[in-house]
């Protein structure tokens, strides 16, 4: 159960602790903040609402135990990483019971998430030993005027105090893969933890803790984003933020000081299915990718392009395999479970609704309860929907006709996303040619839009990002570059 056992000490009463200063804390605000299950949209955990002081103390504790944790040999850094992640890994069964009441992640996927979690660490450890482990010797001689006079030597230094803020639909993940890459490389970390979501990432936490990482090395500040996220964000004590999630993310860069960002957000991904497309291999795809988590995840398929010439067989296709999802709670692993939030139910009704009243065929009827929302495949959806363009996160998904591959490639850019899409040819040279005209971060060719594996380089052009992560972009991320230049004597002086 959540909160027993190994996790005993991070609970008062019904209340999680949040973590600072290396010990689990009540907060002085006295306050809790509820987290509701979306299966059953009554409160079943609370957390800490953590006050601006506290915030503060983290912050000062985070800044003094980064010093001596820069000077820590790599080898440690990486032992102590590598502790963590099997203690991850051995305590899977409660922190995947976590994402079931909290984010209603299907039983499985949730387990998943936590292994993949532990493995990303230790992927982590070993790739930061070896970038780290590496500098540059640079000789001056290259440009016209310049001897061979002075030795540059570079390294990569820490950042200082790494902000990090995950969404809620992989708590777990999403936060060790900011959390690994910031301490391989000499960092602390503040974590702000999502609402839904947060228990499960303060049992991650304790795995770090139960490590043994040096005092205020990791924190875990709990709160509402909109109460605390601004002061966080904004905090001078911050040296970088990684942050991922949705619009939220653009007010922040807005709003960060001169510090690096690593800003993971939306999407709209693109499938675009030419006519000489497997359409078996598509449709399982689509569905796939288009479903899966009830379509609350960046990378899944938000949107099906598809030539006019093989809609109507490609749609059936489709049709026939939704009409095999199963649908209900995330116990018991049903294929489409509640999504997050009432609002978030709320939302995706208004793009249904929306693309009713301006004539889209639906596929399937849409059916809801409470947060449960029945999948729904939108046939013959134009640009004049919203749902052509906005990302609903829930398990909806519109199909545009299109009457050529230019077609698709103008709706795919003139969208204000750019994070992954994805194309289905049996034809080599188109899919080259058609990646390279999609103004998106990644394209997959004949495979749905997915995030692993965790070291391949992921990154949102337009409003899906800045900069690109991945293992070793986000340690590299992480750091800066520090160069010491030897100045010798002018060569007539030393060669006498
Ligand atoms: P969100 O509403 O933007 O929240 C993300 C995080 O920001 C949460 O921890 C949230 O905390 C926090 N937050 C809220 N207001 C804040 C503020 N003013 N300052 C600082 N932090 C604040 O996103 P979400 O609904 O959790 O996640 C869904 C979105 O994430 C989708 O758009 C999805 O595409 C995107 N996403 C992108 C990637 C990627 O790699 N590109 C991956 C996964 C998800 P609270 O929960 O307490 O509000």
């Amino acid at each position: 159960m959540a909160g027993s056992g190994t996790f005993a000490e991070i609970i008062d009463g019904d209340v999680f602790k949040y973590y600072a200063q290396g010990h689990w804390n009540k907060s002085s605000s006295g306050k809790f903040v509820p987290i509701i299950n979306p299966t059953t949209r009554k409160t079943h955990f609370k957390v800490q609402a953590c006050t601006q002081k506290e915030v503060n103390r983290v912050m000062e504790s985070a800044k003094t135990a980064q010093k001596s944790w820069a000077k820590t040999p790599l080898w440690k850094r990486a032992e102590l990483l590598h502790k963590a992640a099997a203690i991850l890994k051995e305590h899977k069964a409660p922190i995947a019971e976590c994402l079931v009441k909290e984010i209603a992640k299907p039983a499985k996927d949730a387990v998943t998430e936590v292994i993949r979690s532990g493995d990303l660490v230790s992927y982590c450890a070993e790739e930061g030993v070896r970038i780290l482990g590496e500098g540059k010797f640079l000789v001056s001689d290259s440009f016209p005027g310049n001897e061979r006079t002075k030795y540059c030597l570079t390294s990569k230094i820490p950042l200082g105090v790494v902000l990090a803020i995950p969404p809620f639909n992989y708590p777990v993940n999403l936060a060790v893969s900011k959390i690994a890459p910031a301490l391989i490389a000499g960092n602390s970390i503040v974590l702000k933890p999502p609402t839904q979501g947060a228990v499960a990432a303060l049992h991650m936490v304790h795995c770090f803790h139960l490590a043994g990482f040096p005092e205020g090395l990791i924190s875990c500040v709990t709160g509402k984003g909109s109460e605390i996220g601004d002061f966080l964000t904004m905090h001078p004590g911050v040296n970088c933020i990684s942050f991922t999630g949705g619009d939220t993310g653009i007010a922040i860069s807005k709003k960060a000081g001169m510090v690096p960002l690593q800003m993971e957000l939306g999407g709209k991904d693109a499938c675009i299915v030419l006519e000489d497309a497997d359409l078996d291999l598509a449709a399982a795809n689509i569905v796939k990718g288009g479903f899966s988590y009830s379509g609350q995840r960046c990378t899944a398929v938000k949107v099906a392009l598809v030539m006019e010439s093989v809609a109507n067989t490609l749609v059936k296709k489709i049709n026939d395999k939704i009409a095999k999802l199963t649908v209900g709670p995330p116990e018991i692993d049903s294929d489409v479970t509640p999504v997050v939030t009432e609002s978030s139910a709320n939302f995706i009704e208004g793009l249904v609704m929306d693309a009713k009243e301006k004539g889209a065929t639906f596929c399937q009827e849409y059916v809801r309860e409470g947060n449960l929302i029945w999948p729904l495949l939108l046939d013959n959806v134009r640009p004049d929907m919203r749902i052509a363009w906005e990302e609903p996160f829930g398990p909806v998904l519109p199909v545009i006709r299109i009457n050529s591959v230019e077609e698709g490639i103008h709706h795919c850019n003139a969208s204000n996303f750019g994070l992954q899409g994805c194309v289905f040819t049996r034809d080599i040279n188109k899919a080259m040619l058609i990646s390279d005209a999609m103004e998106t971060g990644t394209v997959q060719i004949n495979s749905a839009p997915a995030r692993g594996p965790d070291h391949f380089p992921f990154q949102g052009l337009k409003d899906s990002g800045i900069g690109s992560q991945g293992i070793a972009n986000s340690i590299n991320m992480m750091t800066k570059v520090k160069t010491t230049i030897i100045n010798l004597p002018a060569p007539s002086y030393t060669m006498g």
